[in-house]
């Protein structure tokens, strides 16, 4: 019998761990290829980390190309095409056909959709804006500091939150803070609101000790050099302005058809399947409603889990036994807060009526081990 071949799309979060486990299923009896535009894997996380010089851009990065040596083609092209009909996908270098096909394309930055963001903001959600965002915080003497949230969604709610957090630390260990102030800016009504009030207001009450500002239900419309303009009429002015970009869903998952209501993937939620037959979507790409109505919070955790999920499932149905995993909605994730400390939130997301998350108490323990992530992160999947 002929070798099927699974295609994954995104050599990110989910499509690593999606073809790592599918390797270590299939390995040797199917072919497996990913596609990816970049050549190289990010360690999302801890772009703040790098934001502060406490990592280097090459610390955080791994070659796609490794995956090579396991057996897994990697395919370093634009895809530009799915075409569901034929199951082939077009690519800048080759057509390439699929047997089964996981979509794990992430979400796309969208800085154009507030004008003035590009020409004024540092992308904290680039490997290439966190560095510029790196240089200006070492040449910063002090002043306004905003962080803008352009729009919900947005990929790991408490990124945002962190940088300004650890952003007050660093200012604090260089003398800076009493010239400073930082202001964070967002629609939402509290941080992280998917989490529930609790956790929000605990996160809110962090930023109040370290004399942050936190701007609820703040929409901006324009930047406009050193100051943002809000729907409303409201301005403020900023010396330094990380931004958190716009998130739209990829282009070529709207132009094959892929996209619902949402603006994302419509998916199974407990198997991540989509309408067509042998594709499957899953992590930020996808759209998952949740019992109180929100969405399912853009994370790398969650897109590692869907991962886990699809690569049984997919199995199971070519090795002839019933699909049986099913994602169950849970995920962590850490805070950090600077002075070696993070805190650590886990939750149920798909519980009912509301998701249930905890926080544990924050303390240098949660910050290891946020380190021993990254680490095992960057050895386990390459
Ligand atoms: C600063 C920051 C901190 C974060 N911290 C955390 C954290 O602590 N915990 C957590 O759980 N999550 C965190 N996240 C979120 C996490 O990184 C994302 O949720 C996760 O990466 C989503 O995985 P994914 O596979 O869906 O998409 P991605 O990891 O974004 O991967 C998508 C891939 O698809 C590729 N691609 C897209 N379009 C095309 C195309 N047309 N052609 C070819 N290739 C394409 C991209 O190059 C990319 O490699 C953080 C994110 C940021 C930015």
């Amino acid at each position: 019998m002929a070798k099927k071949t699974i295609v994954i799309l995104g050599g990110g979060v989910g499509g690593l761990v999606a073809v790592n486990e599918l390797n270590k299923y299939l390995g040797g009896k199917t072919n497996l290829i990913v596609i990816d535009k970049s050549s190289r894997h990010i360690f999302a996380p801890s772009l703040l980390w790098l934001m502060l010089d406490l990592r280097k851009p090459e610390g955080i990065c791994k070659e796609l190309g490794l995956l090579e040596s396991k057996g897994i083609r990697v395919i370093n092209a634009d895809i530009n095409r799915i075409d569901l009909e034929k199951k082939i996908v077009n690519t800048s270098k080759e057509d390439v056909g699929y047997d089964y096909l996981v979509i794990s394309l992430g979400a796309e930055l969208n800085p154009d959709a507030i004008p003035g963001f590009k020409e004024s903001a540092y992308n904290l959600y680039t490997l290439e804006g966190a560095a510029k965002l790196r240089d200006a915080l070492k040449g910063f003497s002090g002043g306004k500091v905003a962080i803008l949230i352009s729009s919900m969604p947005y990929k790991c709610p408490a990124a945002p939150y962190e940088s300004a957090l650890l952003i007050d630390y660093y200012l604090r260990k260089r003398n800076l803070r009493n010239v400073s102030d930082i202001q964070i800016y967002t629609s939402e009504p509290l941080p992280m609101p998917t989490a529930g009030s609790a956790i929000g207001n605990a996160i809110k009450d962090i930023l109040a000790s370290r004399g942050i500002g936190f701007n609820p239900n703040t929409k901006a419309i324009s930047i406009n050099k050193e100051q943002i303009i809000f729907e409303g009429g409201k301005i403020h002015g900023f010396d330094l302005l990380i931004g958190i970009p716009a998130h739209k869903a990829p282009q070529v998952v709207k132009d094959a058809g892929l996209v619902g209501e949402s603006g994302w993937i419509p998916v199974d939620k407990g198997t991540l399947k989509t309408r067509y037959e042998n594709v499957y979507a899953i992590g930020d790409v996808t759209g998952i409603k949740l019992a109180n109505g929100k969405m399912l919070p853009n994370a790398g955790v969650f897109a590692h889990y869907q991962a886990e999920v699809v690569a049984k499932n997919i199995t199971s149905e070519i090795t002839g036994n019933k699909p049986e995993a099913i994602f169950n909605g849970k995920g962590y994730c850490f805070l950090e807060l600077g002075y070696g400390k993070s805190g650590f939130a886990s939750g149920h997301f798909y519980a009912e009526p509301d998701p249930v998350v905890n926080m544990k108490k924050p303390g240098f323990f949660w910050h290891l081990g946020k380190i021993a992530f990254e680490k095992y992160w960057l050895w386990k999947w390459f």
